[in-house]
């Protein structure tokens, strides 16, 4: 048997890690040995990250972790009973551990499909998607427009001029891999006759060149489901880029950005906007209309109501897109202070002070504590 490196040289961590270190060690390592992430040479790649799994396999499990420690690899070989071997885990599994819910689907699915390819699968696309308030709370569907590369139709992607087709290429025989000499060592490399497809055209498309895929204006129908949000990611599952010969095309990312609106903001499942009010309403309490995403409601306003107060009209905003309650609109009302008065409505207001100050009560609940802190503030800087 063969000797095997150490788990902890393997994972770039000492001995006594910690869980978390270890984890943490094991995902980079992961993401930077994918052999997805590796296509100049994914042989090399897929050998070293199934060391990586295993590696993790063990030193994650707190009774592997003390055997190994104990035994080194005698204590873990699956040969030599207990233990599971690294195997041939498939890597979509991991991925998905690595990126999380969020994150799982941008990768999961139509990834490997199997089988030997002969071309490079499409690259996966990005789409901003601009979209107004209404339209994230309510759900619509747009049209949109992406340059890509397609399929060619002239060859159906082959590469190889009507009536013609690739051949199987002569310096590799088909492997798209050549077996090279250096010094005492045998290497594997990407053939450069085909690079690594392992065809050849000899009568290449006119349309394509021999690509196999042309550029070309595509328009598609995005269904953007209601309560999207800035930041939001739809795939479009094979609406990427056509793959390479006849490999499966990426996926199209459509990214929502949602535009800012003249009179709601928006945080998560909530709206909110600012009221204003009269200081009259703010006053002796009554009724104003709202505008919310569906018409105008009526908020009643109590008396004696103080700038700045919030009120919560529940239901009234947005149902999110992942599921869960509807939000609410929050109004906030600002008091306006009366302008261009008449010579009669400013002494009735001068009237209205005079009472106010003579009555012997209390009228400003925020203004004495306020004079109170103004003081207080005055003596700390003289004493
Ligand atoms: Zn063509
Ligand atoms: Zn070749």
């Amino acid at each position: 048997m063969a000797t095997k490196e150490d788990f902890y040289k393997i994972l770039n961590v000492d001995r006594n890690a910690s869980d978390a270190e270890i984890k943490k060690s094991y995902r980079s390592l992961a993401m930077k040995h994918h052999p997805d992430r590796n296509a100049d040479n994914p042989e090399a790649a897929e050998v070293k990250f199934k060391e990586i799994k295993e590696a993790y396999e063990i030193l994650s499990d707190p009774k592997k972790r003390a055997a190994y420690d104990q035994f080194g690899h005698a204590g873990v070989d699956p040969s030599m009973g207990g233990g599971r071997g690294a195997g041939a885990g498939d890597f979509g599994d991991i991925f998905g551990d690595i990126f999380g819910d969020k994150f799982g689907d941008m990768f999961g699915g139509g990834r490997r499909s199997g089988g030997q390819q002969s071309g490079q699968r499409g690259s996966d696309l990005r789409y901003n998607l601009e979209i107004s308030l209404e339209e994230a709370v309510a759900g619509t569907e747009q049209k949109i427009r992406i340059p890509v590369l397609v399929t060619c139709d002239v060859c159906s992607g082959s590469g190889a001029k009507k009536g013609s087709s690739p051949t199987t290429c002569s310096m590799c025989h088909g492997h798209g891999q050549v077996r090279m000499q250096q010094g005492f060592f045998t290497v594997q490399q990407t053939c450069p006759t085909c690079r690594g497809t392992g065809k050849q055209i000899k009568d290449p498309c006119g349309k394509c060149y021999g690509q196999g895929r042309v550029k070309d204006d595509k328009t598609l129908s995005a269904k953007i489901p209601a309560g999207v949000d800035t930041g939001d990611r739809i795939r479009l599952s094979g609406e990427g880029e056509a793959g390479q010969y006849g490999a499966p095309s990426g996926d199209l990312y459509i990214e929502i950005h949602v535009r800012k609106h003249a009179i709601f903001n928006r945080d998560g499942a909530n709206l909110s906007c600012e009221v204003p009010i009269s200081f009259i309403t703010a006053c002796l309490g009554g009724e104003i209309e709202v505008p919310t995403l569906d018409g105008k409601v009526l908020l009643k306003i109590p008396a004696e109501t103080q700038t700045g107060k919030s009120f919560r009209l529940r239901g009234k905003g947005v149902k999110p897109v992942r599921g869960g309650a509807i939000g609410d609109l929050i109004c906030k009302v600002q008091i306006e202070t009366p302008v261009n008065l008449t010579t009669e409505q400013k002494a009735l207001v001068e009237k209205l002070g005079e009472s106010l100050t003579h009555s012997g009560k209390h009228h400003s609940p925020q203004e004495s504590s306020w004079i109170d802190g103004v003081k207080n503030f005055f003596d700390k800087l003289t004493g």
